[in-house]
């Protein structure tokens, strides 16, 4: 067996540093390129990536460069390895049964009436994956070699590189079960049959050259699964049982980010693998370890989530720790694979260079790695000059102008910021806002057109002067404010054209944030989202919304609802800092907001809208940690609130159905109108909330805003008066599940022009 190297990261941005492979991708999918086009796109990429990992410094051929590229997703990617794809798109194998790459995008995309396989968020992370679907009539099969080939590329090209693949507990208990299987059946029940399949490729592995495999199994760390942690611990001693007893196979290394492995450290301990890596960051150093033997552990100190360059000095004393209570073989990696992370802060030409001397992108962060691989191997003196200058780094950010503001933190806090006039008292003033039963709205935002899109991009490269944007920008509300006029909505929206981003509209427009050039993230797929960075304390140097609020209010005598993203989301969707609570930080951009809404109000803005999409995917793995963060979450939202008077109606939307899990928090946000997602489900969530008692407004959405589809009126009346059984009418509200930025005009007013006809027939039988 070849000793595991010393340091190394658990995966690598597969994008490309200028987004190479989403060009190349969309390109093949649009036609333009043909398949060996995009294969030979995405050999250089992989070709470069090695280089470049190698010139940071991992062993070229030690299996510390991981072999982590994707096409898509790595869910995927595993699924099609093991011939697990759903039945409708059986038909699409090769005549030898292999599932090519054409294949491989329709599964993840959908064709025609075959729809596209679900997507999910990936644990506590932005990145989301394709849920497998499983049922008894799943065969497993090796059904792809693209790993296998990506390990041959390697050694043609001098590198031993470390083939990663979704372990086989991880891969069912993600899956759903399929279509065609039995009530109550359970995927992970069919980890027997996925094995031999694994055994299958680690021996190809081996042959085509790899002296290790990782697999990845972040199942084992969560609680949120529909398997308890108990039952996963039990799957993972028999699958690496079968495993582990192949005798021609890579030497095997189990990986398990994302949270605190408890318990089933233990249970990996005793498995007969090579090597296991735990997530130290999130995690933190176990008490005490189990018996270890000759087992590697692998140290996850380096924050794969965040762009901060951090406290080296402390990663490295993780690392000792781990020595000392008892560990043998230690080396040093990333805390999850850095997939979470943009290429290269080097690319950054117009930060402030003090600001960048605080950040570690991916290569930053590999850097990071070999230096305390280094330490392992030589002691803590020989990376002492690395370790100080990281420790100097911290210190200067700690005391840099900007990131403690005294004005900020001169704002003092009491509990009635906090709350509201009590909602009998809310519902009543409101009253004068005049609005009929069952009110129409939209979410915000409206078709973010070509047009739209490309006056932004000259404006911003300076070829559009300022006032001709702001006057192109009103032209767009003016027949934004028509339209929804025209089509008879109750409470209209100016169509945020002015945003390009949801978050990254309020980053540039507040004090605390820095936006990157190229810090692009893989969100799914081809997509990727460029997060701000939160580095300072939070304020708002003017009003940011108010004028375009107060604009669109002056053409038409209809209310206008203000729009804001809130605190949490804000947070959510930017690397945000590390060096205080979240909570801290979310009151600052809660305080900010609430000044906003004071301008809003002064400007005679009756209704405000506060998005909060973001409020259940920042829920924490582990169900200890959630009282906490479900507390300064809300908190921070409340006190962006709690200054509005008890006539100005507030509104909150949040994007996803699963409203049971995070109900006790919507009725704690005491919003007084919540839209949410319900179409997708047929407005199952209706039962939901009628069960747990929730009083106030509601917006459960009649109109799928992912798809292209115009959803007819009879259809809509049909959810429209399941809600209205069960709820009472004067709860309920009227509009789509999301903004409808992503859908083209005709579309949009087809289904708008459907949703008032059915409301209009439903309101006449209340
Ligand atoms: N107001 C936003 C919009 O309509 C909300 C988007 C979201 O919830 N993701 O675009
Ligand atoms: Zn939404």
């Amino acid at each position: 067996m070849t000793a595991f190297p010393a340091g190394t990261i658990l995966g690598y941005p597969r994008i490309g540093r200028r987004r190479e492979l989403k060009k190349a991708v969309e390109s093949f999918w649009a036609g333009r390129s043909d398949l060996a086009e995009l294969e030979s796109t995405a050999a250089e990429l992989r070709a470069a990536t090695r280089a470049r990992l190698a010139e940071l410094g991992l062993g070229r051929e030690d299996s510390a460069i991981p072999e982590s590229f994707s096409f898509y997703d790595q869910v995927l990617d595993a699924a099609v390895t093991v011939g697990a794809i759903p039945a409708r798109f059986e038909d699409l194998r090769d005549a030898d049964g292999s599932i090519g790459l054409p294949a491989y995008f329709t599964i993840a995309r959908g064709e025609g009436d075959r729809a596209a396989s679900e997507m999910t968020k990936w644990f506590d992370s932005n990145y989301h994956y394709l849920v497998p679907e499983i049922g008894p009539e799943t065969t497993f099969s090796l059904s792809n070699d693209s790993l296998v080939q990506q390990v041959r590329e390697a050694v043609a090209g001098g590198y031993r590189t470390r083939p990663v693949i979704v372990g086989p507990v991880t891969l069912l208990a993600l899956a759903k079960a399929s279509d065609a299987a039995p009530e109550g059946y359970d995927p992970l029940s069919r980890l027997d049959d996925v094995l031999p399949v694994y055994v299958e490729l680690l021996g190809r592995l081996k042959a085509a050259g790899a002296d290790w495999v990782q697999l990845d199994e972040p199942a084992l760390v969560s609680e949120s699964l529909p398997a308890d942690p108990a039952t996963l611990a039990d799957a993972a001693h028999r699958a690496l049982a079968v495993l582990g007893a192949e005798s021609e196979r890579p030497s095997i290394l189990v990986a398990a980010p994302y949270a605190a492995l408890g318990d089933t450290l233990a249970v990996l301990a005793a498995a007969p693998i090579e090597a296991i890596a735990i997530d130290l960051v999130r995690g933190g150093v176990p008490a005490a370890l189990p018996e270890l033997g000759e087992k590697t552990l692998v140290g996850g100190v380096i924050d794969g989530h965040n762009i901060w360059r951090g406290d080296l000095a402390g990663a490295f004393g993780k690392l000792e720790q781990l020595r000392a209570l008892g560990a043998v073989s230690v080396a040093a990696s990333t805390s999850t694979s850095l997939l979470h992370v943009p290429h290269d802060v080097s690319d950054e030409s117009l930060l402030d260079d003090r600001l960048v001397s605080w950040l570690a992108f991916a290569d930053q962060k590999v850097g990071q790695v070999v230096t305390l691989a280094a330490g392992l191997a030589q002691g803590a003196d020989a990376i002492a000059e690395e370790l100080q200058a990281a420790s100097s780094a911290l210190a200067d950010r700690r005391d840099a102008p900007g990131v403690r503001d005294g004005a900020v933190r001169g704002r003092t806090l009491a509990d009635a910021d906090f709350a509201r006039a009590p909602y009998e008292a809310r519902e009543e003033a409101q009253r004068a806002l005049g609005l009929p039963a069952l009110p129409l709205t939209t979410i915000g935002s409206f078709p973010q057109t070509g047009d739209i899109r490309r006056a932004r991009a000259q404006f911003t490269r300076g070829e559009l002067p300022a006032d001709d944007y702001e006057d192109f920008l009103k032209r767009e509300i003016d027949s934004v404010v028509a339209l929804q006029e025209d089509l008879g909505l109750d409470v209209l929206v100016h169509g945020e054209p002015e945003r390009n981003d949801m978050v990254q509209y309020f980053a540039e427009n507040l004090d605390g944030f820095a936006v990157t050039q190229h810090g692009w993230v893989q969100s799914y797929g081809s997509r990727a989202t460029r997060p701000s960075i939160l580095w300072g304390d939070v304020s708002r140097p003017a009003p940011i919304t108010v004028s375009w609020a107060s604009y669109a209010q002056s053409l038409s005598v209809k209310p206008v609802k203000g729009m804001l993203t809130g605190p949490v989301t804000i947070l959510a969707w930017s690397f945000v800092r590390d060096d205080q609570p979240l909570g801290e930080t979310a009151n600052q951009v809660a305080l900010a907001l609430r000044d906003e809404i004071g301008d809003l109000e002064a400007a005679g803005i009756g209704i405000i809208q506060v998005d909060e999409p973001a409020l259940r995917e920042l829920l924490p793995l582990k169900s200890i940690d959630q009282p906490a963060y479900l507390d300064w979450s809300v908190g921070s939202f409340r006190l962006a609130t709690g200054g509005a008077a008890a006539a100005t109606q507030i509104h909150t939307h949040l994007c996803y159905s699963e409203f049971g899990v995070v109900i006790d928090a919507i009725r704690a946000l005491d919003a007084d109108v919540t839209s949410i997602e319900a179409a997708r489900s047929r407005m199952d969530v209706v039962d939901d909330i009628a069960a747990n008692g929730f009083d106030h407004g509601i917006g459960p959405g009649v109109y799928d805003i992912h798809s292209p589809r115009v959803p007819g009126v009879d259809e809509i009346e049909v959810l429209l008066r399941r809600a209205v059984d069960a709820l009472p009418v004067r709860q309920l509200w009227v509009n789509p599940d999301c903004g409808l930025k992503t859908r083209g005009y005709d579309e949009t007013v087809a289904s708008l022009r459907n949703i008032v006809e059915a409301t209009r027939r439903v309101r006449e039988d209340v």
